[in-house]
């Protein structure tokens, strides 16, 4: 066997004795991924894989699957970028043809005229010819007329061409700043918003304030309801937020089960007031599994809030959010809590 052939066949029997190992089907994608991983090319894939494995080298289908969009998906997503920009180049490369082609005719007609134009002159005195030249000059013009409509054509054509080659790419690159599970922004589109805001905060000397919202025991009801359950409430859970979401606000999934809101011109009283509403709307929730309409029960969320100071990074900003998210978990968790203290709601309030 060659040795290229021998290191492949090695490489995909280490991925199945993985696989059985820890219980997980082998599957097309899950013998790519690990595949992927076994074969050391992609080390940022590696090392999220490591992170994800517990110390018995177990992962679960769920956390697979996110490292499967995240590295190979996404790899899908760049060739699909670069078939776009590829057929791009190809029609500009057509349309320049076009161009050319028709300036060849033209320049061919402008020698037609000038041949015409110099008999004309010579043939000012002998009127008989003119009838016969004015009849080539027509003839010239049409064809003209005929060589730029067909021009006209090619270019509306792919004018519309490049116009969808174009929608084609914008909607792959908003495609690719979404959570592919819930279809709120994405982990990588948070961290960029949160700086571009910290500096117009700064630089405005405008309020800006920092969500980060935590389900309370996701992990025991993914233990009792299965992964795949526990998936159609996350998705459940990011479409109640979004939905208390508005204008510029940024609801993205920092992770897991873990969300966050950017409120930018936002002051912590209004973030604590809308923080607390969200909790609500979240914990009003009835859930239901999909298929059999079993009663799942209620979720609820945990939240840190920190507000925007002078000095602040993308870093002290999430830090402190989280510190008032650990804060609000230690203090019996679905409950706000910001780095003014614990925020009641009009229903805590009511409540006595
Ligand atoms: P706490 O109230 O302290 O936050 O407890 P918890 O159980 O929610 O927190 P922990 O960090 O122990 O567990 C988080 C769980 O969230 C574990 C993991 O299985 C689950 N989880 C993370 N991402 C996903 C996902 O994409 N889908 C599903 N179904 N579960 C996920
Ligand atoms: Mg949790
Ligand atoms: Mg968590």
């Amino acid at each position: 066997m060659a040795r290229g052939v021998e290191a492949s066949h090695r490489v995909a029997e280490l991925a199945l004795g993985a696989l059985k190992k820890i219980g997980l089907a082998a599957s097309p994608r899950n013998i790519e991924i690990w595949c992927a991983h076994v074969d050391g090319k992609n080390p940022a894939l590696s090392r999220d894989m490591q992170a994800a494995t517990d110390k018995e080298g177990y992962i679960t289908q769920t956390q697979l699957d996110e490292l499967y969009k995240k590295y190979i998906q996404r790899a899908d997503l760049s060739r699909d970028v670069i078939d776009i920009v590829t057929r791009f180049r190809e029609e500009v490369s057509e349309l320049h043809d076009a161009i050319e082609e028709t300036g060849e005719h033209a320049h061919d007609h402008n020698e037609t005229l000038t041949g015409i134009n110099e008999q004309l002159r010579q043939t000012t005195e002998e009127y008989p010819a003119v009838g016969k030249l004015l009849e080539d000059v027509i003839a010239v013009t049409k064809s003209m007329r005929e060589e730029n409509e067909k021009l006209e054509t090619r270019l509306a054509d792919s004018a519309g061409e490049i116009a969808a080659l174009q929608r084609n790419v914008e909607h792959i690159q908003a495609e690719a700043q979404k959570d592919p599970l819930t279809g709120v922004a994405n982990r990588g589109e948070f961290d960029k918003a949160l700086a571009r805001e910290i500096k117009h905060a700064s630089e405005n000397n405008e309020p800006l304030a920092l969500v980060l919202a935590d389900i309370d025991h996701f992990k025991s009801f993914n233990d009792k309801w299965g992964h795949q359950t526990g998936d159609q409430v996350l998705r459940l859970v990011a479409e109640v937020m979004n939905a208390n979401v508005k204008g510029q606000d940024m609801l993205a999934r920092y992770g897991g089960e873990e969300f966050a809101i950017i409120l930018p011109g936002t002051t912590m009283e209004n973030a604590e007031m809308l923080a607390n509403r969200i909790r609500f709307a979240v914990e009003s929730r009835r859930l239901k599994k999909r298929r059999t309409d079993e009663d799942l029960g209620v979720v609820t969320m945990s939240m840190g809030i920190s507000a925007h100071s002078e000095e602040d990074t993308s870093e002290s900003m999430v830090e402190r959010a989280d510190k008032c998210l650990y804060a609000a978990k230690e203090a019996g968790r679905n409950c706000v809590i910001s780095e003014n203290g614990k925020a009641e709601d009009e229903h805590q309030r009511a409540a006595g």
